[in-house]
């Protein structure tokens, strides 16, 4: 019991630290800056960060965000990224324990967090969480052996070509671009987590819930859907509940 409770507390502490580096990612991916130069520093006074005003939520809140040296007001986004992230991680060890399928929940749920939030701010989806997350997920498939790499190379290969139609058929029917690349390469990467009928469900369920919000507001105005947050949503629901929701599904379809 213990040694659960220690393992739990380890991963919450590694998903603050995950949480740090997703805020250096979400800050800089969409203006193509490196993630490692320069370091960390206060966008008004340009004063580097030092490690005790970085660790993770427990700086902001003792600077009350504000920097400490020109007392500029820093984004409440840093520290809530933060929690957001350890609360996966801390759900991931609860959930599945010091194994494989953890450690895959725990970091598919941080680059889709990362994939959800910078799609909702500026309509992209970078390639290191694209490419990135893919690399991830096919290694950690290989310690399902043969069956489980191929499980995700399927899963990769059928998220991509269905949204590659999707695309295709969006272009020829709205004569516009109404989904962009990275949402393709995204659902590439969510196939190797989630597998194929991951893929049908997490769009399945995008689809929904995209329509369901931006329908009605895309009809009085015009305007630009991040899709990408709803593939997010879609696709952790598929990781976390998806053999139930097919199983369900085909006892349903079978009228059992
Ligand atoms: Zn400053």
């Amino acid at each position: 019991m213990a040694a659960d409770g220690l393992m739990v507390a380890g991963a919450g502490l590694l998903g603050l630290c995950f949480g740090s580096f997703l805020n250096v990612c979400i800050v800089r991916l969409p203006h193509e800056q490196s993630l490692l130069r320069p370091p960390s520093a206060c966008p008004k006074c340009r004063h580097p960060i030092e490690w005790r005003d970085n660790i993770p939520v427990v700086s902001w809140l003792l600077l009350k965000g504000r920097c400490r040296h020109c007392k500029a007001p820093i984004s409440a986004q840093y520290p809530i990224v933060e929690a957001v992230v350890g609360l996966i991680w801390v759900a991931a060890a609860l959930a599945y324990g010091a194994t494989i399928q953890g450690l895959s929940g725990a970091l598919f749920g941080t680059i889709l967090l990362g994939i959800a939030i910078t799609d909702a701010r500026h309509y992209l989806i970078p390639n290191e969480y694209t490419w990135g997350g893919l690399v991830i997920g096919l290694v950690l498939s290989l310690w399902g052996g043969v069956d489980g790499f191929l499980r995700a190379v399927l899963g990769a290969a059928v998220g991509f070509a269905l949204l590659f139609v999707v695309a295709q058929a969006g272009r020829w029917a709205f004569k516009e671009e109404a989904m962009g690349g990275g949402d393709i390469k995204m659902m590439a990467m969510v196939g190797t987590f989630v597998g194929w009928k991951g893929v049908l469900l997490t769009v399945f369920l995008g689809a929904l819930a995209g329509s369901l919000v931006f329908l009605p507001l895309s009809l009085k105005r015009k305007r630009l859907v991040p899709f990408g947050v709803f593939l997010a949503v879609g696709a952790a629901v598929a990781f976390v509940a998806g053999e139930t929701i097919t199983q369900w599904y085909l006892q349903f379809i079978r009228g059992g």
